[in-house]
């Protein structure tokens, strides 16, 4: 098992008895699951709906080294700078580099799950810029010092007394803080921040060939203050991103919020498309958009899994699945977590040390059931368990155990030899180890239906 796996099943192990973090997770996600049925009512024809985002996503993907070359060249035309980072280090050395260059003591960051992959905090931490979050769930959890614990809901896992004692405990805020109070005090202190920094860092929900823009949706407009105030702003953006065209944002925009956080449209939609233009009153001086592929190209490459590019994390399958719900979050140690997360992430970041989240699922087939771009999750994680094995990665007692299991099952003879005690005395010798740690073993009835069936039958 590797260290990565190791740690996983401690970490689950801890958290699949933590009935606390479980209440808290069943009353959050109780509510999206609310407001989401209300979101829907929106739709006099879903599937078709999710059918078409779906279709044209394929499309997307399939030509994604026009579209992207065509984004390019459109928004370069408005003045952006637009570079090609193949991995991480390539994109925090652009990043990097503009940060020198203009000098930067501050960053503000706008909630984007591309920063996270690339650990930008620390990243800029480490050259002595100050980076805040402006997200109000991201700046809950820098305060608190974790990472997001849900690619939407980054602070899912507090209750609004947990986030008064992190106020608290960081701003002297009374310990009793209303939710409304907090957010004015969050408020009030990230205003200060747009105004001083330097650099504004954002990711993107949509990349818009045929415009030259990328769109960003959010609730609160702090990213339209994060890309306005500063005089640089930098995207920081998947290449799987890319829709055809700006005439499918009315299927995306709607689809996104109501599976998202069951809003009918998120709040703010903002499509950039270059930077300040000599007649504009507000936005950048200046504009750079990375373009990152960081493994998206390894997983295009997979014939089935690549449908897994289709994702505009919406997050809805991880408040389905119910292994997210019992672990959390953190258990998964990477940007992307439940169901999505447990398909793509061995790709991205190599199937050796992550393998082990495409087997840590019961296969119920629910996240596949709420994704609104219909991609067939729980199939892409068997696909992966295959290609895991295929690669070597298996335990040989197991694929022992298997090879036997197939030679029995092959023949009537051998299947009918010996009686139940037999049977599970050879389940449990070929099969205890990798199955029989967490949960009881399978029980052979003491008569087979083939038995059953002669008695019934042939007397
Ligand atoms: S896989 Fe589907 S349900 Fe999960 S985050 Fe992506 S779009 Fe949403």
């Amino acid at each position: 098992m590797t260290a990565t796996a190791d740690t996983f099943l401690n970490y689950a192990h801890k958290t699949s008895a933590d009935k606390e973090l479980h209440r808290k997770l069943n009353h959050n996600i109780g509510k999206y699951s609310d407001t989401v049925k209300k979101g829907k009512l929106q739709y006099t024809e879903l599937e078709l709906a999710k059918q078409r985002c779906k279709n044209q996503k394929w499309k997307a993907i399939a030509n994604l080294d026009k579209y992207l070359v065509e984004f390019e060249a459109n928004i370069s035309r408005r003045g952006a700078r637009v570079v090609w980072a193949e991995n991480k280090d390539e994109a925090l050395a652009e990043i990097e580099s503009v940060l020198k260059r203009v000098n930067a003591r501050s960053v503000v960051k706008s909630k984007s799950m591309t920063t996270e992959e690339v650990h930008l905090n620390e990243f800029l931490e480490k050259m002595n810029v100050e980076v805040v979050e402006t997200d109000l769930g991201e700046y809950i959890q820098q305060l608190d010092g974790e990472p997001p614990f849900h690619i939407v809901t980054p602070a899912m896992h507090k209750s609004k007394e947990d986030v008064a004692r992190v106020f608290h405990h960081h701003l002297g805020t009374p310990v009793d803080s209303t939710p409304e109070e907090l957010t004015m005090v969050a408020r009030e202190n990230l205003r200060q921040k747009y105004t001083q920094a330097d650099v504004g860092i954002t990711g993107a929900n949509f990349i818009i060939p045929d415009l030259g823009g990328v769109v960003v949706t959010e609730n609160e407009g702090n990213a339209r203050l994060t890309i306005s105030f500063p005089k640089v702003h930098i995207v920081l953006v998947g290449i799987e991103k890319v829709i055809p065209s700006y005439n499918d944002l009315h299927l995306f925009l709607p689809l996104l919020a109501t599976f998202g956080t069951g809003q009918q449209l998120t709040v703010y939609n903002t499509i950039i498309t270059g930077p300040r233009q000599e007649n504009e009153v507000d936005g950048p001086e200046e504009m750079i958009v990375i373009l990152m592929d960081n493994g998206r190209s390894a997983l295009l490459a997979e014939a089935e899994q690549r449908e897994a590019l289709y994702c505009i994390r919406c997050g809805a399958c991880l408040n389905a699945c119910p292994i997210y719900k019992n672990i959390g979050g953190f258990a998964y140690e990477t940007t992307y977590s439940g169901p999505i997360g447990s398909v793509i992430t061995p790709h991205l970041r190599g199937m050796e040390k992550f393998r082990h989240l495409s087997f840590a699922s019961s296969l119920c087939g629910n996240c596949t059931e709420v994704c609104p771009m219909k991609i067939n999750l729980h199939n892409l994680l068997v696909f992966n368990r295959r290609d895991s094995v295929k690669q070597g990665n298996f335990n040989r007692s197991e694929k022992f155990g298997w090879f036997v299991w197939k030679r029995a099952m092959l023949n009537r003879w051998v299947m009918n030899t010996g009686g139940d005690s037999m049977k599970n005395f050879m389940l449990s010798f070929l099969f205890k180890k990798s199955w029989g740690t967490h949960h009881s073993m399978i029980k052979v009835a003491p008569k087979s239906f083939n038995q059953l069936w002669k008695e019934k039958y042939q007397g």
